[in-house]
């Protein structure tokens, strides 16, 4: 990745506490391209106008805009159909649906969802709001001390009474890729759906849900170069085509009684209300954006900034890093010494470095790691080997800082 690539990103092109912006927070929302931000501004200048229902041009223009975008999720994540491609706000409005829609019609009292402890609270809190609604139980796959997960381990917890395993692809703390392909063929063969949190791999790596014949994958279109507000799940036609929507109202329907109603076909049926019709278009961009860089390339860029932090990182004494040694996702999460994580990000923030501090939405997470909160550096296609200089700097002020005052 050059510099030029990072050229493309106003926002980092700025300073921060007299410093030069080192944005390292991708993993919680990633920025934006100029590309991105002129297709959002060009849509509303040019064709803003409601979708579906105008039969005037603007109407179809922004209809196209719309429905052209799904198409290009379609094509980035390796659906089979666009109608397998709901938009909606993110990951989190996706996994809900899934757990509301899926899991309300198809889990019963007894039977068992499948999890792991070191899930974002968004794959967490849907199923287990679900488990209460119907008496269902929750099974935790034991993850590895380095946050890994071994299919054997899986294998000890999935059983013919599972009906849902739901699992991140990439987790958002440990940087680790899972084995989700592998823990779905062994749902498959007990009976289950596969549902996969794609919040943290879709931005970072090729993603073929065919190859990884899940059943669910939910994205947030903030973490790969698109606006915030804009998601999509994908879902197995023969499955979406059975589930019930959870959102009723205008644009959803096809037709309206006093006392019956009935829906329109995928995907439209789950996009009830005006769409986020700006934010499809930008996240569109976003696709076009990424395709040309090449998702291998981004993968690539990401390992080497990866391994180079983890090795620069450990020079500093009393920093201890969670995770294994070795990430292909550029997601570094560490404690250094007793110093408090916010304390840490603070005085990073007083050097112009961005880094996140707190639980991650992970607090399970947290507590299997047995710490309060830690302190995440996360790296993108725009990031380089002097952002992580400086990371590792202002580490080493830090320490000092700290060090000093005790
Ligand atoms: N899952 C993971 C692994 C995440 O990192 C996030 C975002 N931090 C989410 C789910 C939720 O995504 P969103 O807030 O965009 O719905």
């Amino acid at each position: 990745m050059n510099a030029s690539v990072r050229e493309q990103f106003p926002i980092l092109n700025q300073e921060v506490n007299g410093h030069p912006l080192v944005y390292l927070d991708s993993a919680a929302t990633s920025q934006k391209p100029r590309a991105v931000l002129d297709a959002v501004r060009r849509y509303y200048e040019l064709d803003n106008s409601n979708v579906h229902r105008g039969v005037h041009t603007l109407g179809s223009r922004a209809t196209d805009a719309y429905e052209g975008a799904r198409e290009k999720v379609a094509a980035f994540i390796g659906a089979a159909h666009p109608e397998e491609i709901v938009f909606n706000r993110g990951t989190t409005t996706g996994l809900n649906l899934v757990a509301a829609s899926y899991g309300d019609a198809n889990v019963n009292e007894g039977d068992e969802i499948v999890l792991t402890p070191i899930e974002h609270h968004s794959n967490l809190i849907p199923w287990q709001q679900l488990a209460k609604r119907k008496g269902a139980v929750l099974k935790y796959i034991e993850p590895n001390p380095d946050g890994t997960i071994d299919v054997e381990a899986a294998a000890k917890v999935i059983t013919d009474k599972t009906k849902i395993v739901a699992i991140a692809y990439v987790s958002n703390v440990m940087g680790v890729v899972h084995p989700v392909k592998e823990i779905g063929a062994l749902a498959h063969k007990h009976g289950a759906v596969i549902v996969v949190d794609g919040a943290q791999s879709t931005p970072h790596m090729k993603v073929d849900v065919q190859d990884l014949d899940c059943d669910f994958y939910a994205l947030s279109g903030h973490k790969m170069c698109a606006p915030t507000g804009i998601g999509a799940l994908y879902g197995k036609k023969a499955l979406l085509e059975n589930m019930e929507p959870v959102e009723f109202g205008g644009e959803m329907i096809d037709d309206v009684g006093l006392y019956e109603s009935t829906w329109k076909d995928l995907p439209w049926r789950f996009e009830g209300g005006t769409p986020i019709i700006a934010g499809a278009v930008g996240l569109g961009a976003a696709i076009d954006f990424l395709n040309e860089l090449g998702m291998d390339n981004v993968t690539e860029h990401e390992h080497r900034l990866a391994t180079y932090a983890m090795n620069r990182i450990q020079e500093i004494d009393g920093l201890k890093v969670f995770g294994p040694q070795d990430r292909k996702v550029g997601i570094v999460t560490f404690n250094l010494d007793d110093v408090h994580p916010h304390d840490v990000a603070t005085v990073l923030d007083s050097y112009g470095v961005a880094i996140r501090a707190g639980h991650h939405c992970c607090q399970p997470l947290m507590r299997w790691l047995e710490v309060s909160s830690t302190a995440r550096a996360s790296f993108y296609l725009y990031n380089n080997e002097q952002d992580i200089d400086r990371l590792i700097d202002a580490l080493i002020r830090t320490k000092e800082y700290f060090g000093d005052a005790t």
